[in-house]
């Protein structure tokens, strides 16, 4: 049985990595699956493959750390669609230098998508779910917003504000019936880490109890559990899928 049959679903960052395997395994679950990315290009291919599929999907033209490019696509899935069930904040970036480094753009940059874009998609989608009295809203954290990493203030500090932001929302929304968790991931096997050599692979490998990193469809799988009645009486949780690197 298709598990998010007919549901509106917006993932953001959606044409690539683990944003591409939440569209596709929520496309695949019978969602209409609507992917916000700023790349039009990649977006525009995507919905093409997902069409001629068979299945329900859309591409908006979106940058998420622009806030009148995230309301006016609401408003036009809103127009079109009716209603948005489900939102995914998946969107993010790295520029990666350590403290002493990190210039103001690096910083800027990654606060502007990976926090104030989540909150910009929140922010507008959000009111929508309210007055539907349902709304299911999972935002991609990750590890490093847990536990810090060399090289990634500007990435940790967004990546722990997302977490700070989805128990907010737990708690201000819930009761409308609008529930917001987290997933963190780990290591996870996306086109950045083919470019790496082995060795370094290897050694990321040998830090995972489990001895291998995850794939996106490991993050799609938790992503449609959270977006599935399944998950009915979870809110506010953050779900580290990371094959227990962080114990
Ligand atoms: P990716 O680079 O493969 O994909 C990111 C997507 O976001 C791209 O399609 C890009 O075009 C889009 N995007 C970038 N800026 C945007 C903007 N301003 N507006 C709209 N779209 C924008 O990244 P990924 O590895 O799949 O990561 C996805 C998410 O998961 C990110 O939030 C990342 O921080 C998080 N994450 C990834 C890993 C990992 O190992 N890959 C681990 C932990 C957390």
């Amino acid at each position: 049985m298709s598990t998010l049959s007919n549901k509106i679903a917006i993932v953001t960052g959606g044409s690539s990595g683990l944003g591409k395997a939440t569209l596709k395994k929520f496309a695949s679950e019978g969602a209409v699956a609507i992917n916000w990315d700023i790349n039009t290009q990649r977006g525009t291919d995507l919905l093409k493959e997902l069409e001629a599929q068979g299945f329900k999907s859309d591409f908006y033209q979106v940058d998420t750390a622009d806030i009148q490019s995230v309301t006016n696509a609401t408003s036009s899935i809103i127009q079109k669609y009716g209603c948005i069930d489900i939102l995914v904040n998946n969107a993010g970036i790295t520029r990666d230098a350590t403290l002493l480094k990190m210039t103001d753009e690096q910083w800027q940059a990654v606060i502007n998508i990976n926090l104030t874009g989540v909150f910009n998609c929140t922010k507008a989608v959000a009111p929508y779910m309210v007055e539907k009295g349902y709304g299911r809203i999972i935002s991609i954290s990750s590890v490093v917003g847990l536990y810090g990493n060399f090289g990634q203030t500007n990435y940790a500090a967004a990546k722990a504000g997302v977490i700070a932001m989805t128990q907010t929302w737990a708690k201000e929304l819930g009761r409308k019936g609008v529930h917001a968790n987290a997933v963190a991931p780990g290591f996870i096997q996306t086109e950045i880490l083919d470019a790496m050599p082995e060795e370094v692979l290897a050694k990321m490998r040998s830090k995972v109890p489990l001895q291998k990193l995850g794939s996106p469809d490991d993050i799609a799988n938790v992503n449609a559990f959270l977006a599935s009645s399944a998950a009915d009486y979870i809110n506010g949780a953050v779900i580290s899928v990371d094959g227990g690197i962080t114990l």
